[in-house]
């Protein structure tokens, strides 16, 4: 669907994105993810044609984006990280003013108009003013718009920030429906967004593409990574003694708290659930154990991760 080869811009001498390869295929829900400032909306920015490159190419469908930009945009709908919407208008005027920016054929308008408010649960707010809508409301018209034009791709710029938590989980579901019927790519800073969302992910960080693997892949790569915190009480030399007979994970650091506690951190080993194990081994030996928690691997985990090991790099280039 989408074949972007080498791609480069600069802003002066800063490079924002530089040399990224991928493709992406039908029917797939992609996330971009990095931290603020990897290039996420630089990169989308160009792939929708709102932007040239530096250097290097973007072929939407078999139409370069540069050379054929109408025929390559019909295919995409974007919601810009800055949502285009009008204040002063209804979520209706407004999207009937898109479907006329489009070039979308009268005689469609009107069923695109509908579909589109009824897939986003626009249809209920139709004729309130923009400005009166809650933000979740005001992106589900953002969403709205990018879907006029029946585009066989939909791009999502940080689709979720600045919302509360419950719009966050509706405009994921809303996200996860529209991919059964478009290819979608999202970008967004959260890991535990993208492993949520998204089948396929692409790690991009100082405007470089560190890996493109599947969200199952990268929880894998990532297992490796948790760290578990015990609170014992009592004998902490015997509980650190015990522990290190464990197979599945060592010891990554102790604590005495202030009163008198121990904080144990625990690495399990990728893809074992040491819980179980630990309960059973402070229960056998009269042990105190008084909490254990799992922290998960954070998104800066992962960067260390795919900058440490070459090896576990899988950039999907061609
Ligand atoms: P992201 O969306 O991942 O947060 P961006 O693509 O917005 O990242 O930005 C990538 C880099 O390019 C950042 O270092 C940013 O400061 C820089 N940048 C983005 N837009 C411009 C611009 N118009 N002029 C100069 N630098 C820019
Ligand atoms: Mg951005």
């Amino acid at each position: 669907m989408i074949r972007v080869s080498h791609l480069s811009k600069r802003y002066g001498d800063h490079t924002a994105v530089s040399d990224i390869s991928f493709h992406i295929e039908k029917g797939v829900i992609y996330g971009f993810l990095g931290p603020n400032g990897a290039g996420k909306s630089t990169t989308m920015n160009i792939l929708t044609g709102c932007l040239s490159a530096t250097a290097g190419e973007v072929m939407i469908l078999g139409h370069n984006i540069e050379e054929e930009p109408m025929k390559a945009k019909r295919h995409i709908g974007y919601l810009p990280e800055i949502p285009p919407v009008y204040m002063d208008m209804t979520p209706r005027e407004y999207l009937l003013f898109v479907l006329e920016a489009k070039n979308v054929p009268k005689k469609d308008r009107g069923r695109q108009l509908e579909s589109a408010m009824e897939k986003t649960g626009v249809t209920p707010m139709q004729h309130r003013l923009i400005r009166n809508l809650s933000k979740g409301y005001r992106q589900r018209v953002g969403i709205a718009q990018a879907l006029l034009g029946d585009p066989e791709i939909i791009i999502l710029d940080e689709p979720t920030v600045g919302l509360d938590p419950k719009q966050i989980i509706e405009i994921r579901e809303l996200i996860r429906e529209l991919g059964k019927s478009h290819t979608v790519i999202l970008s967004s800073h959260i890991l535990s967004e993208v492993q949520s969302v998204c089948e396929k992910v692409l790690i991009i960080s100082g405007g470089r593409l560190l890996a493109v693997d599947t969200a199952e892949n990268l929880a894998r790569l990532l297992s490796g990574h948790e760290k578990m915190h015990l609170t014992v009480a009592g004998d902490a030399a015997k509980a650190l003694l015990l522990l290190e007979t464990l197979p599945n994970c060592r010891i990554a650091g102790t604590a005495t708290l202030e009163n008198g506690e121990t904080e144990i951190t625990l690495r399990p080993l990728s893809d074992c659930d040491i819980r179980k194990s630990v309960f059973d081994l402070f229960a056998a030996n009269g042990l105190s154990l008084l909490e254990m928690h799992t922290e998960k691997a954070s998104l800066e985990d992962v960067f260390l991760t795919l900058t440490a090991n070459p090896d576990e790099k899988e950039a999907q280039t061609e």
